[in-house]
């Protein structure tokens, strides 16, 4: 339960602070901290703010800070000791009944899963959560939100599966659906899925991640294929720049998972010595509008809850209808605008490019700048091989010829070989029923093992070894990665 859903006069203790970095460190430094109790001394139905007494104080907290505040309710301790001891005594027993079930809430850990389509996160998905989803490599397969459970450590989790996206604007149905989810469900940590063999591209929105100031772990997936390219990351003076623990994982075989929550649980208890909220510098020019507009968006204090003001103003810069929705309906929404207009027109005349372009160029500035600094690049050998792999099963000229030949010769493979273990079968089930044959009395028990097991068992197993190439093939094609070249052309 929330905070703000608590009556006047109600009790509870402290569990969780949701929301960005900056906000629920203001939230926490005034005592909102688990564990502590927390007593409502004034919530009319309509009033905002809302007074309470924290360690001895008395605060007060906007309504839509304090629904950010996750609570248990000291009733609901009375309740679970069958309404005993008494509200005004705080005896040992009730003691270790709030401590038990704010422990409980406080170990249940939301997590989200961002990153581009086809980087890993529904392989990680299910090795984290055993689920068994299809692992699809066209783009699309994932187009809701999937939720898994499990446990470890002691801590429940819970993990969402969200639609690959490239960044953080309003341009698709997928991005849009992310930023709701992550704005709607404010999940604790999130895990951004990058590929380790594709970092240029697939940090830009690792950079947009950072500008919301969210707590997150940066899981350096497909980091096998890394290790095979021969180029050496130094992962851990890269996190240490952006502020954000990196670990490399390998989802399709589980390599790495274990760290990676090991740290999720760190980060999640504040404990990581590695995160630390950094801004991305997009240059004098652009940095001065931000800033215009961040301090006219903090004084508000109902609009940053979700997301950082930094992040808000970068999105209004940029010209991001959603988020100019979300902020339409404050009363400041006028002056915000005539504010943003002066900014983006300024910068767009400084720079001489819309501000979009300016505020991309500049994040792909500061990427290639930390993997000037942390990427080495190795023999490019199998990089090259890949790249020639590549351009010819995808060319104009080739590309369908060598589809069509690799589908001739699956099923060919399929129906021709396969016809040999097919009669090997075929003449084995035969022998068999013919040796049972002579040695049964008619009767209806031959009869039923001649023409009803041995009869319909093998009438099916004949198949078995057209499905066993069919699928070794179709295996084949998807591990190698060539389903998904197949799926491009
Ligand atoms: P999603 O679109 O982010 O959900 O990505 P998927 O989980 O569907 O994975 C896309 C493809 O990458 C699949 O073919 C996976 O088998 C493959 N893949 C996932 N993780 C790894 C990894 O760590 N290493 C390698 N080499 N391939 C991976
Ligand atoms: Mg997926």
């Amino acid at each position: 339960m929330r905070l703000s859903d608590l009556q006047t006069g109600e009790k509870a203790v402290i569990v969780k602070v949701l929301g960005h970095g900056a906000f629920r460190k203001r939230i926490m430094e005034m005592g909102f901290i688990r564990g502590q109790r927390v007593e409502v001394l004034l919530n009319a139905p309509l009033k905002d703010p809302i007074k309470y007494k924290i360690m001895g104080y008395e605060v007060s907290l906007r309504r839509s800070e304090a629904s950010m505040v996750e609570v248990i309710s000291l009733d609901d301790v009375y309740r679970a000791n069958d309404g005993e001891p008494a509200r005004s005594s705080v005896s040992f027993l009730e003691e270790e009944t709030v401590k038990q079930m704010v422990d409980r809430s406080a170990k249940t850990i939301n997590i989200a899963l961002v990153g581009n389509p086809n980087c890993g996160k529904t392989s990680l998905f299910n090795v984290a959560s055993g689920a068994r989803e299809h692992v699809g490599n066209y783009s699309g397969v994932t187009v809701d939100a999937k939720k898994g459970y499990f446990t470890y450590k002691g801590y429940h989790f819970n993990i969402y599966d969200l639609p690959g996206t490239y960044s953080l604007s309003a341009y698709t149905p997928e991005e849009i659906y992310v930023r709701r989810h992550l704005r709607e469900e404010t999940p604790d940590v999130i895990v951004n899925v990058v590929v380790a063999s594709n970092l240029e591209r697939n940090l830009y929105l690792t950079t947009e991640l950072i500008d919301m100031d969210v707590s997150m772990v940066i899981a350096l997936n497909m980091y096998d294929e890394l290790e095979n390219s021969g180029n050496v990351l130094d992962y851990d003076t890269l996190g240490g720049m952006i502020g954000v623990p990196v670990i490399p994982t390998v989802s399709k075989s589980g390599r790495g998972i274990e760290n990676l929550f090991d740290t999720v649980i760190d980060v999640y208890e504040n404990q990581n010595p590695k995160v630390r909220h950094i801004h991305i510098n997009h240059g004098p020019v652009i940095e001065q509008g931000i800033k215009v507009l961040k301090d006219a968006l903090k004084t508000d204090p109902r609009i940053i809850k979700h997301f950082s003001p930094r992040y808000l103003a970068i999105k209004l810069l940029e010209g991001d209808r959603e988020v100019e929705n979300l902020l339409r309906k404050e009363q400041n929404f006028g002056s915000w605008m005539t504010l943003r207009d002066k900014e983006k027109s300024k910068i767009e005349k400084t720079l001489g490019e819309d501000v979009e372009s300016a505020v991309a160029n500049e994040k792909y500035g500061f990427i290639s700048g930390a993997l000037k600094e942390t990427l080495t690049w190795g023999n490019k050998e199998t990089a090259h091989l890949t790249h020639l792999i590549d351009s010819l099963v995808t060319s104009k000229v080739l590309g369908f010829p060598i589809f069509l030949f690799l589908m001739w010769l699956m099923f060919e493979a399929t129906f021709t070989v396969g016809a040999y273990p097919m009669s090997w079968i075929e003449s084995g089930v035969g022998l068999l029923s013919e040796w049972i044959n002579s040695i049964m009395l008619e009767g209806p028990l031959k009869d039923l093992i001649i023409n009803g097991i041995i009869g319909g068992v093998g009438g099916v197993i004949v198949f078995l070894p057209n499905i066993l190439i069919l699928y070794f093939f179709i295996s084949f094609m998807e591990d190698s990665g060539y389903m998904a070249r197949a799926a491009f052309i």
